[in-house]
């Protein structure tokens, strides 16, 4: 099966290990990259390699993979109240103190927060309070909800259903009925000749609204919606996107829930992505970031109306029956409240704003390579488009295995990439400086002639 000595990190990981979103046969023969320390954005592996991961791990690692801060914080607060729930009214300060301060810098009023422990869960748990909210209205079979195609919104059986993507999907049998799909906002490959971006725009707030109406406005509960589009490989909005968005779903009373997973607390240069694009949602799925990746939690913030439902119900049910054992924990919480204060001592948006003229000039300058057909982003997440063709946008076939040698030549220079279809996404750790940005370019401009000069 491997050539790995027994007993050796590898052999036992193969033996043992199942690992997500993971080619279960290939890896028999790879074997795992085994990392075993950091220092500040780079990665070490076991072999001695460094690596710059350009993505942060999973979009996630804001302040790098090591923080003494951090740790202290995670440290007393396991001496001091290691677990405790927040079930049946009991509760805690790190899940009071965490609370209040996502509601004080939340984008728009909310109301309430739901400390939860993965960005799927945070979804999950939003699609339920969709579903209260309208049964508590009386509306029942206002339940079907509308995501964007490319989207990923979590691996739970509803964040997988949220998630517009067959290949995670059909060998589960998912998604779920009451899922739909409307369109991608993706101007470089689907806007018609000569369409300019708003008028793009327009056209898919047309769709959408053609899809509410075939299915009746009175069956679509939500509309969900990462500001930077993650799982599409990391793409911005097109102009007035979410304006004509907006414009749609407030016209047939539909709720509107912005996946902030990956987008929240600075990553474009805004404390939240929908501040960036004017977004107004009646809730919001956090994660990641908020912890700076160093424990799981996630939270849902809710405005005043879905609370009023929860209190309506809890009237007609005796309680809001919902909960994780792990919700609010106080170490997680504690860990998430002060790197919210890291970001605050150490002006983090400020500085994403000061590095993101860098990030977005030093990446788009490799449109000028034979590989690339346009790079967009915002403050410091981007995605790289990838083409056979730039005058015809034609992509590589997919026996040419593209994605693989771009990931293989990566690593080989000290680069670890998110490839996402024919995009390569961008979502590099917030505390990257301008020089280690211009680093990241050099080693991805000679992955990328190494591949050139490997395919043609
Ligand atoms: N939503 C978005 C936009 C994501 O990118 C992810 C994960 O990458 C999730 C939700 C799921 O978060 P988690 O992996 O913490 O469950």
């Amino acid at each position: 099966m491997t050539h790995f000595t027994a007993n050796s990190p590898h052999a036992r990981d193969i033996a043992s290990v199942l690992h997500p979103q993971t080619n279960a046969r290939k890896h028999r023969e790879t074997g795992p990259t085994i990392m075993t320390h950091a220092e500040g954005i780079f990665v070490h592996d076991d072999a001695g390699n460094a690596f710059l991961d350009a993505g942060a791990g999973l979009w996630c690692a804001s302040l790098g993979y090591s923080n003494e801060r951090l740790a202290k914080v995670a440290y007393e607060a396991m001496k001091t109240l290691g677990y405790y729930q927040i079930f049946r009214h009991a509760s805690h300060g790190p899940a009071i103190d965490l609370s209040e301060k996502l509601l004080s810098i939340a984008p728009v009023p909310m109301s309430k927060v739901l400390l939860q422990c993965s960005g799927s869960e945070a979804n999950d748990s939003a699609v339920k309070l969709v579903w209260y909210h309208w049964h508590a209205q009386g509306k029942p079979e206002k339940r079907k909800i509308i995501s964007r195609r490319g989207s990923y919104h979590g691996s739970t059986c509803v964040a997988i259903s949220l998630t517009a993507k067959p290949e995670y999907q059909t060998g589960f049998g998912l998604p779920f009925d009451g899922f739909l799909y409307t369109d991608c906002p993706d101007y470089y490959r689907t806007a018609l000749p000569g369409e300019t971006e708003e008028d793009f725009s327009q056209r898919l707030a047309d769709k959408l609204e053609a899809l509410i109406l075939a299915e009746g406005p009175e069956t679509v509960a939500a509309f969900w919606c990462d500001p930077v589009q993650g799982g599409a490989g990391a793409l911005p909005p097109p102009r007035d996107y979410f304006q004509k968005i907006q414009a749609v779903l407030r016209k047939y009373d539909i709720l509107m829930v912005a996946d902030e997973v990956i987008c929240g607390f600075g990553r474009t240069g805004h404390m939240w992505g929908c501040q960036a694009y004017g977004m107004e949602p009646d809730m919001i799925s956090c994660a990641k970031a908020l912890s700076a990746a160093m424990q799981p939690i996630s939270a849902v913030l809710l405005n005043e109306r879905i609370y009023q439902s929860v209190l309506q119900q809890s009237d007609k049910y005796g309680a809001f029956i919902h909960g994780y054992t792990y919700a609010g924990h106080p170490v997680a919480a504690s860990v998430a409240l002060e790197t919210l204060k890291i970001y605050e001592e150490i002006g983090m948006i400020g500085h994403v704003r000061s590095v993101e003229p860098v990030f977005l000039r030093e990446l788009g300058a490799l449109r000028d390579h034979p590989l690339v057909g346009d790079f967009t982003g915002i403050g410091l997440i981007g995605g790289l488009e990838l083409v056979r063709d730039k005058a015809t946008r034609e992509n590589w076939p997919a026996e040419i295995g593209l994605g693989a040698r771009v990931d293989a030549h990566a690593r080989r220079n000290g680069l670890i990439l998110r490839i996402v279809g024919n995009r390569i996404a961008f979502s590099p750790p917030l505390i990257i400086t301008a020089d280690e940005i211009r680093e990241l370019a050099r080693r991805l401009r000679a992955t990328l002639n190494a591949v050139h000069h490997e395919v043609s």
